[in-house]
């Protein structure tokens, strides 16, 4: 007998892939070789833990609502190799779980609630096991993701995540593959972590010195420093960094980034 299937919540982020072709490239793009553990956020109703746990890789999913865990963990009964855990993922430590299941490194997956978009994003910078994220975003903040320095959309969550992953898009999705159908089309993005000379160390006082920048996105950048720190502090940043100032934060190449965020360790700014 068929169980009725409760209504997806809106607060959640419910809307489910029904899109076996989006799955399938999506999965593809999470198993590629070398084979890799996968964490994955908010399986849902599995569309994407289902495909995931039979390619056979080790797979733990983090999903918040008790009701569709339980539901999933009675559709994968059997499968030895997939975990379904109840949890908020604000407060999951990925890389703890997996190395708490002798997995040194994984791949995270999600198509995630859109809500958390950037805490997931930001927080995947700090996992020190992840080698690879393959996440759906909403279209319009992917492009952000995405974006190149002197773009228009340019902004904190370009400049903080091309900083530390080489990021590439795997597909757009319609709007249409979801059920309940959401309002907006998605992007299926690919972090991987990439070592660059210069990366900032730390990761929060990079954020502080992105968001100080980008806060007013039209004006001189020197302007906006020098309405944060003051007008030496913004002068000495400049020359110190050797980073023309007079352009708006958009423009400025990583490099610049970390040659400024540098000079602002260097005065203990941020
Ligand atoms: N992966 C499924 C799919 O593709 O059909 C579901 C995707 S749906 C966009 C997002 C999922 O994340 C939902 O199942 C929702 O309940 C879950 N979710 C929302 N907030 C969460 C949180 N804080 N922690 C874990 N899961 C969460």
């Amino acid at each position: 007998m068929s169980q009725r299937r409760a209504a997806a919540r809106k607060s959640l982020g419910q809307n489910f892939l029904v899109s076996p072709g989006v799955v399938d490239r999506i999965a593809a793009a999470v198993l590629e070789k070398p084979l890799l553990p996968v964490i994955e956020i908010g399986p849902g109703r599995g569309a994407l833990t289902i495909p995931l746990a039979a390619s056979g890789a080790p797979l733990a999913a983090f999903e918040i609502d008790a009701a569709l865990a339980q539901g999933l963990r009675e559709k994968l009964a059997g499968c030895g190799n997939a975990e379904i855990v109840t949890a908020d993922v604000r407060r999951v430590d990925f890389d703890a779980e997996a190395s708490g299941r002798g997995w040194p490194r994984y791949a995270v997956a999600g198509n995630i609630p859109y809500l958390l978009t950037s805490t997931i994003l930001i927080g995947l910078s700090a996992l020190g096991g992840c080698r690879r994220a393959v996440i759906m975003v909403q279209k319009e903040v992917g492009e952000r993701v995405l974006a190149a320095p002197g773009e228009r959309r340019c902004g904190i969550l370009s400049v903080y995540l091309q900083a530390f992953f080489d990021v590439s898009r795997v597909m757009t999705v319609g709007a249409g593959s979801f059920r309940p159908r959401p309002k907006v089309d998605s992007v299926v993005l690919r972090f991987v972590p990439a070592r660059r000379p210069g990366a900032p160390g730390d990761r929060a006082a990079f954020l502080v010195l992105l968001k100080a920048a980008f806060s007013q996105r039209r004006k001189k950048l020197a302007n906006v420093l020098a309405a944060t720190w003051g007008a030496a502090a913004a002068a000495e940043l400049a020359a110190r960094s050797g980073v023309d100032t007079t352009r708006r934060a958009e423009q400025l190449a990583r490099e610049d980034w970390f040659a400024l965020f540098a000079a602002a360790r260097g005065k203990s700014i941020v």
